[in-house]
């Protein structure tokens, strides 16, 4: 059987009525960016602008990773895959439940298949314990590099957290933005 390409699961996603979110959501926020990025971001969920306008990390925080991967990726975030633990928005940007996070994970399984990055790069709690499968948190977790599958991973605070106004949030980011650039820069492999 052909493999499915990412733009047929896109498809497939966005009548997807597997878990509780089909219902409140305006539509599915899939993903987006490159289909051949090195770097794979993953954040929690689709807020109230992403929910409207079906892209995923469009408001303050998207503002901010736009600005990170310019400034120590050196490229656009065009080039990069941007997608969510969730596909859908939760209503009033509550937390996904496990539930809903462990029906829409075979979907960023295989946009990660897909896509094929070099390095993966959780944002936030959510993102880095589901691929990490620990229920440790993110200022524990961060400033390493593990594996997820065949790919590196390097997990980050959410830019929510540092909009938030947590001190070590954004010096921190730019920390881990720059591990995941000397990997994908072939200097750390
Ligand atoms: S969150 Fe995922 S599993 Fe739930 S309805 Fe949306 S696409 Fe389907």
């Amino acid at each position: 059987m052909t493999k499915r390409t990412l733009k047929d699961l896109s498809h497939h996603v966005s009548q997807c009525v597997e878990c509780g979110l089909a219902e409140s959501r305006t539509q599915v926020v899939f993903g987006s960016g490159n289909p051949n990025a090195d770097y794979f971001f993953i954040g929690e969920g689709p807020g109230a602008k992403e929910d409207l306008e079906g892209e995923p990390f469009i408001g303050r925080s998207g503002k901010l990773l736009s600005r990170l991967i310019g400034e120590e990726l050196k490229i656009d975030r065009s080039q990069c895959y941007i997608a969510n633990v969730v596909k859908c928005r939760p209503p009033n940007n509550r937390n996904p439940k496990s539930i809903e996070i462990s029906t829409c994970k075979p979907y960023l399984d295989e946009q990660i298949q897909l896509v094929n990055p070099v390095v993966i790069i959780p944002l936030g709690n959510f993102a880095s314990r589901l691929l990490l499968n620990t229920k440790e948190g993110i200022t524990n977790l961060r400033g390493e590099r593990y594996s997820y599958k065949q790919h590196y991973l390097v997990p980050t605070f959410h830019p929510a957290a540092a909009l938030r106004g947590n001190p070590d949030a954004l010096k921190n980011m730019r920390l881990d933005f720059q591990l995941a650039y000397s990997i994908v820069s072939g200097n750390l492999k």
